[in-house]
């Protein structure tokens, strides 16, 4: 997510509405849509089926209901209203982080056939 301050464009976790200081991992998605490492660890452990269908912010996907995603359930005043991420971008967070060698991360989510 993108905000406008006084002292330029600032990126911002969708979910929690921290701002990127470079020191937090993020990971983007579409459209400048922004996952922190701390709310894709709230994310895996809140995830559940959805009650109603829902546009994953992250890869702008349509879902009907009875998908896996996570929705924060208190936003920050920062935070996008509509943020919600499917358990497939989830997933993809969780091996990407896991991967990367600057972020202490192991994966939570077992490998699938897609996202071995
Ligand atoms: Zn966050
Ligand atoms: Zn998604």
């Amino acid at each position: 997510m993108q905000r406008q301050t006084p002292e330029g464009v600032v990126l911002a976790c969708d979910f929690c509405g921290t701002d990127w200081d470079m020191e937090i991992p993020m990971i983007e998605g579409h459209k400048g849509s922004i996952l922190c490492l701390n709310c894709l660890a709230r994310a895996i452990d809140e995830a559940k089926d959805a009650t109603e269908g829902f546009m994953c912010t992250m890869c702008r996907q349509d879902y009907d209901a009875g998908q896996k995603c996570y929705a924060p359930i208190e936003r920050p005043a920062n935070a996008n209203p509509d943020a919600v991420i499917c358990w497939d971008c989830l997933q993809q967070a969780d091996r990407t982080f896991a991967r990367d060698k600057d972020t202490e991360w192991e994966r939570r989510i077992d490998p699938t056939k897609k996202w071995r």
